[in-house]
């Protein structure tokens, strides 16, 4: 089957794939909280538990549970923050690989999700696609976003999934294929919205914690390299500004890793509602006809 040719009634349904619980609230999160709330069927998959990160949240520095427990804390905190959006949310099942630090870098622990033979990693998103059958699917580009081992593997195994999933001699025994209509990178480093956001701070009289970030954009090192940057335009934008504050609620709800005065919160919602109300994607490939640029992930599936 395929998503392509869709009947009225049937709603329309979203999967986004994100490495780590709350990474699904700081990328994406306002678009998936106003498509849910007009009543499309929203889902997270999460590839691994992010049983590896470090407490961020200097208020919860040595609080027991995360101390003990880091990935139960955390399957709380994703629960809150998939309720905040009104999304349902799945777990892959992977151990985090944690994020390498150090020169020379240290190997990657043993059994961990990036370490994983693709067909094995992929196998899970595979088996929720064809149950879930969502028309759209969205991830991060072959950068991961950013460079976390779980990031370039949660691109790597939605890639596969999208493409595989459909066809019925692939993965057997995980359901009966369906074929995804489109498939979205997501873009919410995109550097045009960090310099809009900045200009506004700076022509309001405030302090934009945004100078660095931007200045490492704009120039290269004396070797060449420059901060990279998404290769792959925006061709969609989803004006869900309303949402802005659920997303700030998600984000919190993730307790131990966002610090409530840290980057995130710099600029308030209604300045970000009236400087960038977007949140920003490329379309990657779509079995469907549509024209770009488009305001609707739905573009051609309506
Ligand atoms: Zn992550």
């Amino acid at each position: 089957m395929n998503g392509n040719e869709r009947t009225a009634a049937e709603p329309l349904r979203l999967l986004a794939v994100h490495a780590h619980p709350d990474d699904e609230a700081s990328k994406g999160a306002a678009m998936m909280a106003s498509y849910a709330a007009a009543g499309v069927e929203v889902m997270v998959a999460t590839c691994t538990g992010g049983e590896r990160g470090d407490i961020q949240n200097p208020a919860l520095l040595g609080a027991p549970h995360p101390s003990r427990d880091m990935g139960g804390a955390r399957r709380l905190e994703m629960a809150n923050a998939a309720n905040i959006l009104g999304i349902s949310q799945q777990w892959l099942g992977f151990t985090d690989s944690g994020l390498p630090e150090g020169d020379p870098l240290p190997e990657l622990p043993a059994n961990c999700f990036a370490l994983k033979p693709l067909e094995i990693a992929a196998a899970p998103l595979v088996r929720l696609v064809r149950r879930f059958r969502p028309h759209v699917i969205i991830s991060y580009d072959e950068n991961g976003g950013y460079p976390h081992p779980d990031h370039i593997m949660a691109h790597k195994i939605t890639v596969e999934a999208f493409n595989a999933a459909g066809d019925p001699d692939l993965y057997p025994g995980t359901g009966e294929a369906w074929e995804p209509s489109k498939l979205y990178y997501d873009l919410a480093f995109n550097p045009q919205r960090f310099r809009a956001l900045h200009f506004a701070l700076e022509e309001a009289g405030l302090t934009s914690p945004y100078a660095e970030r931007l200045a490492a954009w704009l120039e290269t090192d004396s070797e060449g390299h420059s901060m990279p940057v998404s290769k792959h335009p925006t061709t969609t934008q989803i004006d869900c500004g309303d949402y802005f504050e659920k997303r700030d609620d998600a984000l919190r709800a993730h307790a131990t890793q966002v610090d409530p005065d840290g980057f995130f919160f710099a600029v308030s919602p209604a300045m970000q509602r009236k400087v960038w109300p977007w949140e920003d994607y490329s379309l990657i490939s779509s079995r469907v006809p549509t024209a770009l640029p488009e305001s609707d992930l739905f573009a051609g599936l309506r």
